[in-house]
């Protein structure tokens, strides 16, 4: 339940209004807890301590340490605690509570350490940075960059031991009341172990895309170009460093501010829960959903299993937006065909014995022929009874397809979601680059890069629709028109040449 309040971010008369609704309908003799309150209660063992420390109103110093007991501030002189009215019956009644001006809440940092390597998977993840391996040139992590060598060669004790835990250190402020309201900021001050490895192939992949169809933000932001290089040589891969994730984690502390009248206790709380949410999350059935196992946004959800042999029938996208019927033209249709004959692997003995018939001509001529006669000999060689095809789902896929299509928009696969050009014309972020590996995995110079034109739906007869997606884009010249730097990978698309055959349709 506290899961879900946190997920939500659910005011405490939210949460109680929902608790009360559920313990009516169950049994009278439930043991459920009757509030927020008492929730909490049976879960505050969990938590991780805070440290409340007493500030100046004013930021000049903290009353800790030789100064916990002092009770003004020793550069301004400012009270430690609020004035309240009747002062003197203060001075009369010793127990009475004083309430410290401004309060720094210290979440320590140790525990809260000791808690990652509670996970598996994150105890190897934390020596990842000392036991990678590194490639000659290539930065992937600020482990590969002169700053940490540095540091390692200035801290000998601390880097011999690979366990040891090195922090990002982020101060900056936002304003929790909004722009226009009170001036007041609120200072998070935020740490980030550094030692765990780089993101995942699918976000490098998206960043390859991102290089070549920059982000408008990039031009407001040129002058950057000129402190990058030596900044990026100097302390490693920028991601490590910027300051996104930050501003980002903001937005989100500011979101969980309920009580205006506390802003950074109640920030706190709304990050404890949060923080025992996490930790409790391990331990739940693996039925149960809540937020961070919840498939992401642009996630298509699971194959379909009833054809699962037919893997190009057996695809995993979810189209989106308003779908359109268009008619395919007779040279259209032949090249999606062919390219989806080519590409289903139950189709691969077939066209191996097409290839054979052909060996002995020049490369060319073969692809040629292929391209041109393919098609129609699969489509004869199923209707010979002699050569007994008798699975239908081949004979529904050498008929062909039907003229009539689908298009939509946009589609969601692979975690990512595409809009055609015209789509994605007016919308802030552009998601139409599409990328394809080459022949050559290891060499990304054989990769095709092109732009989403149109997202079709082909369907072929059978005795059921069988439909299968392609993406018509327009390809970018792999020889000619993309260069890829030999050291940083990156790819320079000359954007005027394009790739010159007839070739438009991908695979969703
Ligand atoms: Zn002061």
């Amino acid at each position: 339940m506290l899961s879900i309040k946190s997920d939500a971010n659910m005011s405490e008369a939210d949460f109680n209004t929902m608790i009360t609704a559920i313990k009516e309908v169950f049994p009278p003799d439930n043991t459920m807890p009757t509030d927020y309150y008492h929730h909490r209660k049976t879960m505050n063992e969990l938590g991780l301590p805070v440290v409340k420390i007493d500030a100046c109103k004013n930021g000049c110093m903290l009353y800790w340490k030789h100064d916990a007991t002092t009770v003004s501030c020793k550069f301004c002189d400012e009270p430690r605690y609020k004035q309240i009215k009747g002062g003197r019956r203060l001075l009369n009644n010793h127990t009475h509570k004083r309430i410290a001006q401004a309060i720094l809440r210290y979440l320590p940092l140790t525990p809260r350490l000791q808690r990652l390597y509670a996970s598996n998977a994150a105890t190897t993840h934390m020596t990842w940075h000392a036991t990678h391996e590194r490639n000659e040139g290539v930065m992937q992590h600020p482990s590969d960059v002169e700053a940490w060598k540095h540091f390692n060669r200035t801290f000998l004790d601390f880097a011999e031991e690979t366990r040891n835990i090195r922090l990002g250190f982020c101060a900056d402020s936002f304003a929790p009341h909004g722009q226009f309201g009170r001036t007041y900021l609120c200072w998070p001050v935020v740490v980030t172990p550094y030692n765990l490895p780089p993101e995942e192939k699918g976000a490098v992949f998206l960043c390859n895309l991102e290089k070549i169809f920059p982000p408008a933000f990039f031009d407001s932001m040129e002058h950057l170009v000129v402190h990058l290089p030596y900044e990026a040589r100097i302390g490693g891969p920028v991601q490590y460093r910027w300051m996104y994730p930050f501003e980002r984690f903001h937005q989100e502390l500011k979101k969980t501010l309920k009580n205006k009248a506390h802003v950074e206790g109640s920030i706190c709380q709304a990050y404890i829960a949060q923080e025992i949410n996490i930790f409790t999350e391990h331990y739940f059935e693996p039925h149960i959903e809540y937020r961070r196992r919840r498939l992401r946004r642009n996630d298509e959800g699971v194959a379909n299993d009833i054809f699962p042999p037919f893997s190009i029938f057996n695809y995993i996208g979810r189209a989106q937006d308003r779908p359109k019927i268009s008619w395919l033209l007779e040279n259209e249709l032949h090249v999606a065909h062919t390219y989806i004959l080519r590409n289903c692997p139950k189709v691969q003995p077939y066209y191996k014995i097409f290839v054979n018939y052909l060996q002995g001509n020049p490369t060319d001529a073969i692809d040629k022929a292929i391209d041109k006669h393919f098609a129609k000999w699969f489509e004869s060689f199923v209707a010979n009874e002699i050569n007994q095809v008798t699975v239908p789902l081949l004979q529904s896929l050498a008929w062909g397809p039907s003229k009539k299509a689908t298009t939509w928009p946009g589609y969601f696969i692979n975690g990512y979601n595409f809009h055609t050009i015209t789509h994605g014309m007016e919308k802030a972020t552009m998601n139409s680059g599409v990328c394809v590996q080459g022949t050559n995995v290891d060499d990304s110079s054989t990769d095709f890069y092109g732009l989403l034109e149109d997202i079709v739906q082909l369907e072929y007869h059978g005795s059921r629709w069988n439909h299968v997606v392609l993406f018509e884009c327009t390809w970018f010249d792999p020889i000619n028109g993309t260069k890829v730097h030999p050291i940083y990978k990156l790819v320079d698309i000359n954007r005027k040449r394009i790739y010159p055959k007839y070739d438009p349709f991908v695979l969703a």
